[in-house]
């Protein structure tokens, strides 16, 4: 693959073309690492990543966050395509969220969400996807922490500017790892939605 891209530059360079930016794709993620890996040392040209054929929903997502995750922390890459049997608009929710887990570039909320565990006092599942819906317009570089406990989930999420932290019938919000009130269950949504609001 990077024998027959090199000789595509080399015949666009032998016309003193040089405007170009190059793509090396496959579905095999082990492949398409080597190969822009091989690629970046070879030629300075920018390079377009991506996992072709990738799957479904979650397997291509998957293949695409370890393909082009892989790549991008190693400085490799400059622009992305993530291409999923799905519908198009999860491939630019995967795109970004690619992007913003390495800090290369933001796009409104980050979320701390806690795994749960024995200590969760509520569902914290069905929350994380309420509370995200009612975010998603916001467009501001605030990370959310959304954590199934009060014992420990504002500690373990204090880098988080604002949080809520579940409990039987009601919740903690905290900011910052700091406690500032006590929510009731049905009102968390609203009163996070208001708080960052005034943020
Ligand atoms: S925040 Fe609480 S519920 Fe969530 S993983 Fe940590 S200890 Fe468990």
């Amino acid at each position: 693959m990077v024998d027959s891209a090199i000789e595509h530059v080399k015949i666009l360079e032998d016309l003193d073309y040089t405007n170009m930016l190059i793509s090396l794709k496959s579905s095999d993620v082990k492949a398409t690492i080597e190969a822009y890996r091989l690629m970046s040392k070879t030629v300075n040209y920018p390079l377009h990543l991506g996992i072709t054929h990738s799957g479904t929903f979650l397997t291509g997502t998957i293949k695409s966050a370890m393909g082009l995750g892989g790549l991008l922390a190693d400085g490799i890459g400059d622009t992305v395509r993530v291409s999923l049997t799905a519908d198009s608009k999860e491939e630019i929710k995967v795109a970004k969220e690619i992007l913003s887990g390495l800090d290369l570039r933001t796009f409104g909320i980050k979320y701390i969400t806690c795994p749960t565990c024995g200590r969760t006092r509520i569902n914290i599942i069905e929350l994380s996807q309420k509370i995200q819906s009612a975010l998603e317009r916001i467009n501001k570089p605030i990370t959310v922490a959304i954590m199934g406990c009060a014992v420990n989930g504002p500690g373990e999420a204090k880098e988080a500017d604002i949080g809520i932290a579940g409990g039987i019938g009601e919740a903690l919000l905290f900011k910052k790892g700091e406690i500032i009130c006590k929510i009731k269950e049905e009102n968390i949504i609203e009163t996070l939605v208001n708080e960052i609001s005034k943020m």
